[in-house]
This record gives C-alpha cells, sequence and structure tokens, in this order.
C-alpha cells in the first residue's frame, strides 16, 4: 500500500484536489488477478478513486506487467500484429491500450522535459509516409548533443512554420549555456529560423552531404552564425565533437528507424494515419529519453539515461513509473525531479558547467 501522505483528490473543483494527503481516508480495497488494489475517499466531496484511477492503467482487465511488456515490444520494433500475437490479446485491445500509453508518454514528456542545459544542438529530418505512398511526411527531431537527450520532435510537412515551432519548443523548455553549438543539414529554413530564434548567440552551422549511388562523396561544411574563431573554440571546449558534424542527429534517426516498426524502411507496417505516428514517436521518445541506459553515457558500472545525464531525474525509470505519474500521485514530479545541475557563475561562464551527482556530494561532505 502507498502511503497516505501520497494521495490527492482528482476531483476537479473540490477544495482539496491535487493535495496530497489532506482530508483523504481509506476506503477498503478490492481483489483483482494480480492482488489487492486500495480504494481512498476524499472526505471534503466524498469521491473515491482506486490506485489506477487517473493512470493509463485505468480499467484495465489485465495485469500492469502484460500492460507493460506491450509497450516495450512496439518501443523495440515489433509490430501491432506481432505484439498481439505475442500478448494472446486481439489486435484493437492492443491498440487501444497503446493508445492510453502514448497519451501517458505525452503527457510525461510535456511535464518533464524542462529546463534541461542546452550546450550543443543538432536538428535533422526523417522521411516517412501515413496511410499511402503519396501522403508523404517528415519527423522533425532535435537532440541535445551532450546529454544526448531527444529535446524535441515534431511531425508534419517540410515547411518553415513546422522548423521555427520545433526549434522553438526546445528553445524554450531548453536553458541556453554559454554560446550554444547547433549544427544541422542544408535545408533551407534553418538557417533563417535559426537567426530569428537565437540570433548571435549562437554558433551555426550547416553539415551539407553530397550522395551517389547512395555513398557519400563530398562532405562540405558551411559557417553560417558566427566566426571561425568561436566556432574552434567552442569545438575546443566541447566533449563530443572535434568538427563540425551531424552524426550525433544521424545516430538517433538510427535508432528510431530501428525500433519503431512505423518508421522502418522497407517495411509493410506503416502507421495509417498521422496521430498514430505521432503519439508513437512520443511513447518511443519517452522510452529512449527516461528507460533506455545510452551505452555513450556509461561511467563506470553505472549506465545513464538521457534524462539523467541532463540532470532531470536521479535513476531509469520504469514504465510504471510513467504511466502512473498523472494518476493519484501528483508529487511524483517532484520526487523523480533532483537538482543535480550547477549553473555556472559569471566568474565561469565560458567553461564547461561541471555535473555534481548525490554520491559525489556525499563524498564531499
Ligand atoms: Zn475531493
Amino acid at each position: 500500500m502507498r502511503a497516505i501522505d501520497d494521495v490527492a483528490c482528482s476531483k476537479p473543483g473540490c477544495d482539496n484536489f491535487g493535495q496530497p494527503g489532506v482530508n483523504i481516508v481509506c476506503h477498503g480495497w478490492f481483489t483483482t488477478t494480480s492482488g489487492r488494489r486500495w480504494r481512498y475517499r476524499c472526505k471534503s466531496c466524498g469521491a473515491t478513486r482506486s490506485t489506477n484511477t487517473g493512470t493509463a492503467y485505468s480499467g484495465l482487465r489485465c495485469s500492469r506487467k502484460a500492460f507493460d511488456q506491450v509497450a516495450t515490444l512496439r518501443v523495440e520494433g515489433v509490430s501491432l500484429s506481432a505484439t498481439a500475437r505475442v500478448m494472446g490479446h486481439s489486435r484493437n485491445t492492443i491498440a487501444r491500450w497503446l493508445e492510453r500509453a502514448s497519451i501517458a508518454a505525452e503527457r510525461f514528456n510535456g511535464h518533464i522535459l524542462r529546463d534541461f542545459p542546452i550546450l550543443e544542438l543538432q536538428a535533422d529530418e526523417l522521411f516517412t509516409f501515413v496511410g499511402s505512398k503519396r501522403r508523404t511526411i517528415w519527423l522533425f527531431a532535435i537532440i541535445e548533443v551532450s546529454s544526448r537527450l531527444w529535446a524535441g520532435s515534431r511531425l508534419g510537412r517540410r515547411s518553415y512554420r513546422n522548423t521555427k515551432t520545433v526549434l522553438n519548443d526546445v528553445i524554450l523548455r531548453g536553458r541556453l549555456i554559454g554560446v550554444p553549438l547547433i549544427a544541422t543539414d542544408g535545408f533551407k529554413y534553418y538557417s533563417g529560423v535559426i537567426m530569428r530564434l537565437v540570433g548571435p548567440a549562437c554558433i551555426y552551422g550547416q553539415v551539407i552531404k553530397t550522395r551517389r549511388n547512395n555513398r557519400v562523396i563530398r562532405v562540405e561544411r558551411r559557417l553560417k552564425i558566427g566566426t571561425a574563431g568561436r566556432l574552434n573554440k567552442a569545438l575546443l571546449e566541447s566533449e563530443d565533437s572535434e568538427t563540425l558534424n551531424t552524426s550525433f542527429i544521424e545516430r538517433l534517426n538510427l535508432t528510431i528507424r530501428q525500433g519503431s516498426a512505423y518508421l522502418r524502411r522497407r517495411s509493410t507496417s506503416h502507421a495509417r494515419c498521422e496521430d498514430q505516428l505521432r503519439e508513437h514517436v512520443e511513447l518511443f521518445r519517452c522510452h529512449y529519453n527516461f528507460v533506455r541506459p545510452h551505452r555513450a553515457l556509461r561511467f563506470g558500472r553505472e549506465t545513464r539515461t538521457p534524462a539523467m545525464q541532463a540532470g532531470l531525474v536521479s535513476q531509469p525509470l520504469t514504465w510504471s513509473d510513467i504511466f502512473t505519474a498523472g494518476g493519484p500521485f501528483p508529487c511524483l514530479f517532484e520526487a523523480v525531479r533532483i537538482s543535480v545541475y550547477v549553473p555556472p557563475t559569471e566568474f565561469d561562464a565560458a567553461e564547461r558547467p561541471t555535473i555534481f551527482w548525490p554520491h559525489e556530494q556525499r563524498r564531499a561532505a
């Protein structure tokens, strides 16, 4: 049983709405095939709720484990029909679960992906289609290189408006540190959008690759904002990049293509509509940022997730953390957030910030 201090009334309009532990009492329990679930009652409005109410598990007739397993299979590139066969449920049931899981993941991304440090950004677009081959669509993806965080994504046409929306979202959510380095491909709208949103407060370059017979024969690097001296200084300070490059976003694109049945090349299981694809991408993004340890972020025995490296959470999360985050335990958001980021003072503003981890702080104290 969860501590009652964590539970809050979930009825909008009630005086105790969203206040954990205020006027909440236990109201018995009920049994499910996977064990006991507690029910709580608000003393002010009389509304009752269970531990599943308001979460992605609400109304579920199976175990939470089965639900989590479906989400895992989906982000490992298994198609909808194959997931249904493996789990022994109907295709419609799996589709309904995934819709709920994706909504929870989208909400989670929106709440937690905030205030991350931006040192180096790379942006790119992925080509795919929905419904039929004639309806082409692009997936914009932006990675924060130092933490490998998939900071922004947007589906739509390859237009000025979409380019601006996705970059604006990332810049508003994150925190620019010093003079960030931004690299993209040669797509025409990036230059204007970055000039308008960040201006001379960043260094921006394009990496243009010329291909022949599917092989890169020439790589051209163009500096669009900033001077060559500032670019060299930024590259010297960067822990990841030695030259102006888009390797990290291209590696992320490969991860996305491998891990998603909808976005894989030469596949028969493409998405039937745009909403379906968007929801799937959000679920995948949540898994990539919060659940899946990133092999490039290995520090001794610990392999961190991108969200841990960005200082948003203190440990790898589980699907259960994500799916119950909007439920009766609103303070979970505070619990998973720890402040491990030390902002630079004026004195060392030019230097890369140092990130302290809790065990290091304990050792120092
Ligand atoms: Zn109430």
